[in-house]
């Protein structure tokens, strides 16, 4: 009994180690002591003080509790509170063992960089543990900056920047990766390089060209084992100015585009802005929905390549043409060596006109290689026909621009013919079939869904049309429409306002002079 005591005594005097002697031989003390609790005196850390790791870790923090004696206690109870960082500490409070260890699980937050845990005891001074953090490895691509500035021919202006992320979302920089760019949506091809590999988590695409059509596009960005991921929408402009005829696409005969402004009148820029190719892209889609067939357009990198032209004459003097306005632009080029053999040219003539808001040559009887569309005309007993406008999207059902440069570029591939046989020689060039594109008459020119090209098929194009007339199948002008190079299978329809204004253009808007005039005075 003795010794059992003794040794009772002896543990008990380690565990408080207060210094008193709790037990011994004074004449009053008890048989069996009164147990004292032991009492916390500090808390030290048995893990690391110091952590580094990655975000979302999982680490076991520690620390032992003693007494006065340094000895271990048991049962004290351990907070263990996270006071930096948004880690959590998965036991918040925790007993120790008979030790007087204590440990706890700390995930560390997502977000890199610092995070501390407190783990304390009563008053007693606190155990602070620091984890640093660094990203974690790349898991998904982030466009940190987006693709913009693009035009045909040009470099982007804002290149694309693609930031590796964690999957938490924090900037990675490993492991490197290549990043390869393709076109998501909205046609066209990329050059320049298009693959590359990433440096301290960022890749960087410094040289890509996007070649046509103008208009809407994504770009894709995609790395392996990362995914892909796709960039806001931006818009592909025209190339910028040009005054001469840029490289061709293709070889052989075709139609190129100008936009010609008199010596004194506002330049609008209709060359480098979207309305213009968007009209060219919309007539194109119409025509080869209706016929299987579009023109041979002459594109510079997938783009309608679109010529400035200032004329050496003011609008008045070049109005003063009356009827001959094309006329004197076709000379105006020719005599400044810009036209080739093998085109005809579509003009946007920035100018005005007394006759119409358009004209044509018509070979064999009005010779020229040139159709303009007089886009300040103010043809008398008319509406200005500035009051039309373009298409608002490549996509958009054509409206009176759209069908009147059709119309005009038709007749310069000498359609239609006079011995075809609905034309009507009081209207030389012309059908009397309202809905017909290329109708000329006294009842209203019937333009909308409801048009079409050649209505009985056998006056400039379809399947009755007699050898020696203009046919339109038969012209160098034009190329059969390869279904995969159809990207448009439908127009967008007009708005019933839309449509309501295309129908009044169709008869307040003439296209032309009248023919017979032109053959008459020429
Ligand atoms: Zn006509």
């Amino acid at each position: 009994m003795s010794r059992s005591f003794s040794l009772q005594c002896f543990s008990l005097s380690i565990i408080l180690a207060s210094g008193i002697t709790a037990c011994g031989d004074s004449p009053g003390a008890p048989e069996q002591p009164t147990p004292k609790v032991p009492v916390p005196a500090a808390v030290a850390p048995t893990t690391p003080l110091s952590l580094t790791g990655v975000v979302a870790d999982s680490v076991t923090v520690a620390v032992r509790v003693t007494d006065a004696g340094n000895q271990g206690v048991a049962n004290a109870v351990v907070r263990f509170e996270v006071i930096e960082g948004a880690g959590t500490a998965k036991s918040p409070q925790v007993t120790t063992d008979s030790h007087g260890d204590a440990q706890a699980a700390w995930i560390l937050s997502t977000v890199p960089g610092s995070n501390r845990l407190r783990a304390s005891v009563l008053q007693l001074t606190p155990v602070e543990f620091v984890a640093t953090t660094q990203p974690g490895a790349a898991a998904t691509l982030s466009v940190q900056a987006q693709p913009g500035g693009a035009k045909i021919g040009s470099v982007l202006e804002s290149l694309p920047v693609i930031e590796l992320r964690d999957r938490f979302g924090n900037a990675a920089t490993a492991p490197a990766v290549t990043v390869t760019v393709s076109i998501a949506s909205g046609g066209g091809a990329l050059t320049g390089t298009t693959t590359v590999s990433s440096r301290d988590g960022v890749a960087r695409f410094e040289d890509i060209q996007i070649s046509g059509p103008v208009g809407p596009r994504t770009l894709r960005f995609e790395a392996p084992a990362l995914g892909s991921i796709n960039s806001s929408p931006f818009t592909v402009m025209p190339a910028a100015r040009s005054a001469i005829d840029r490289p061709d696409d293709l070889p052989g005969p075709q139609i190129h585009f100008v936009y010609a402004v008199p010596s004194d009148a506002p330049d609008r820029s209709f060359d480098t802005a979207l309305g213009l190719a968007y009209s060219v892209m919309s007539f194109q889609s119409w025509l080869a929905l209706k016929t299987g067939y579009r023109l041979r357009v002459d594109t510079y990198r997938g783009a309608a390549d679109v010529t400035f032209l200032k004329l050496d004459k003011t609008d008045q003097q070049i109005a003063a043409a009356g009827p001959f306005v094309r006329d004197t632009i076709e000379r105006f080029m020719r005599v400044t060596g810009q036209l080739a053999a093998d085109k005809i040219y579509a003009v946007y003539y920035d100018g005005t006109s007394t006759y119409a808001c358009g004209g044509a040559s018509w070979p064999p009887l009005l010779i020229g290689q040139l159709a303009a569309m007089y886009m300040r005309g103010l043809p008398q007993s008319a509406s200005p026909c500035s009051s039309a406008v373009f298409v608002n999207a490549s996509t958009e059902f054509p409206r009176y621009w759209e069908f009147a440069m059709l119309h005009d570029l038709l007749h310069t591939l000498g359609i239609v013919s006079r011995e075809a046989p609905h034309h009507v020689a009081s209207r030389p060039a012309h059908v009397g079939e309202p809905r017909d594109l290329m109708y000329a008459g006294d009842a209203p020119w019937q333009l909308g869904t409801v048009t079409t090209v050649d209505v009985d098929e056998d006056d400039y194009f379809g399947q009755s049309v007699a050898p020696g007339l203009a046919n339109l199948a038969g012209s160098p002008y034009v190329e059969r429409v390869s279904p995969a190079f159809n990207v448009f299978s439908e127009l967008t329809p007009l708005s019933a306002e839309a449509v309501r204004k295309l129908a009044h253009d169709a008869v307040t808007l003439p296209v032309h002079p009248d023919f017979g005039v032109l053959i008459r005075n020429r």
